[in-house]
């Protein structure tokens, strides 16, 4: 048995942590969520690592179950290519075309293992099927862990614009296997920090002390695991390092905020809002420069913006701006998009203060014309339990050169 923590969202305790989880996890679903049909939803980058040790797992815990032969029981699988591009209708339907091709009905439960392209996608799936069958979430980058497996919310993108078609679907379990973080690339374990470090921001100056003194602790627990190094290659953890404690248990908290925040607000009115912190002037700036810069990226700089209106409002002092400033830095995300290697990245793309100002005005979290903006009071709490109108004039002056 691994041993794992188990947190609670909407009052049921369906969040699971641990590492290697996979066969504790298919006796759990073999045995409570029971189906006919189990169907993984991954991508192509996921699949060639991942997915055969489920396929030869299952058959194990069915059998130890006494599962085969006495049902008519199966799993199968849909690989789609990785990439945002991947969370469209089109995709949906393909996804959709296939269940039914495969007589799937309303006995069928979905994993969805992958990001958050995976996750919003399958999940969508799920929630439409049938009108809706079980969903399970197997989150496999940092911040579909700490944050996109979490709260419901599934949807696919369109040309008006990302996750504009979608429903709340809450997955019967998400289970956060760390495993998987040892062949996440670099910059995706930072992106995902980047949620970490705004969760620890907005909630709790500890979690946020953690976070700064943690820096190579945290790199270590993931970049010098046994997949990373061919040395090792084939090893089993048999016991957890102390580096690997501290990544569970920020990974634990930062998951364990975002769900009582949804078990709270599960439709998004006020407290929820709190999570974008970062996330108003960090998606116009994604508006603009992505695919070139990352989500957690562009909410990095998008955080010190913000820190430096609510410094500017009287609310924050420049130390806890510059302690934001340093730890983001220090997991290698951008501050500010002066900076060399964002310029490498975007290219000839730049952030024009009308065009920011612009994307902003249709924020659906807006309210009316009003802006709104995530106000920090210190590291680790906020001005109201909720984002606070903030004025152009004052959201332009911090944005200007
Ligand atoms: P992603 O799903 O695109 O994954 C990033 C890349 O990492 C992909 O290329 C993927 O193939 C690869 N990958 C994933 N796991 C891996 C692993 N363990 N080893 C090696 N490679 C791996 O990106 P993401 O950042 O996880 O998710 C972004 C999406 O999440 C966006 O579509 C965004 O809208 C959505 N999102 C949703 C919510 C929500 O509440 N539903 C919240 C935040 C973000
Ligand atoms: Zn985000």
């Amino acid at each position: 048995e691994p041993e794992v923590v188990k947190v609670s969202i909407l009052n049921e305790e369906s969040i699971i942590l641990g590492f290697h989880l996979t066969k504790f996890m298919l006796r759990d679903i073999l045995s409570n969520i029971p189906s006919s049909t189990y169907v993984v939803i991954t991508d192509k980058n996921i699949a060639p690592i991942y997915l055969s040790k489920i396929i030869t797992d299952f058959e194990k815990v069915a059998s130890k179950l006494n599962l085969i032969n006495t049902t008519k029981l199966r799993l199968i699988t849909y690989i789609i290519s990785p990439g945002e591009q991947s969370k469209s209708r089109d995709t949906k339907a393909e996804i959709e075309d296939f269940l039914l091709g495969k007589a799937c009905g309303r006995d069928t439960c979905i994993l969805a293992m992958g990001g958050g392209v995976i996750g919003d996608l399958a999940g969508f799936v799920a929630a439409t099927f049938m009108r809706g069958v079980p969903f399970v979430q197997i989150p496999t980058t940092l911040l579909a862990m700490v944050d996109s497996s979490i709260g419901g919310k599934t949807a696919v993108d369109t040309p008006h614009g990302k996750n504009l078609i979608g429903s709340f679907w809450q997955p019967k379990r998400i289970y956060i296997d760390l495993m998987f973080l040892e062949t996440l690339p670099e910059r995706e374990f930072n992106n995902g920090m980047a949620e970490v470090i705004k969760t620890a921001a907005i909630s709790s100056e500890l979690d946020f002390i953690n976070l700064e003194n943690g820096v190579s602790s945290i790199r270590e627990a993931v970049f010098s695991s046994p997949k990373r190094n061919v040395q090792y290659q084939g090893a089993i953890l048999a016991t957890r390092t102390p580096s690997q404690s501290l990544l569970l248990s920020v990974i634990m908290t930062s998951a364990k905020f975002k769900a009582d925040v949804v078990t709270h607000d599960e439709r998004e009115s006020g407290l929820r809002g709190l999570l974008n912190f970062g996330h108003t002037i960090g998606h116009a700036i994604e508006a603009i420069l992505s695919p070139e810069l990352l989500h957690g990226e562009c909410v990095s700089i998008g955080m010190i913006k913000e820190a430096e209106i609510a410094r500017h409002l009287g609310h924050l002092n420049q130390v806890s701006v510059s302690r934001l400033y340093k730890v983001l830095q220090d997991y290698d995300l951008p501050v500010s998009l002066d900076e060399k290697k964002v310029k490498d990245l975007v290219g000839k793309k730049f952030c024009a203060v009308d065009k920011l100002m612009e994307i902003m005005k249709v924020d659906k979290k807006n309210q009316g014309d009003q802006k709104k903006i995530v106000i920090l009071s210190s590291l680790g709490s906020t001005y109201e339990k909720k984002a606070t109108i903030v004025s152009d004039s004052v959201i332009r002056k911090i944005l200007s050169p």
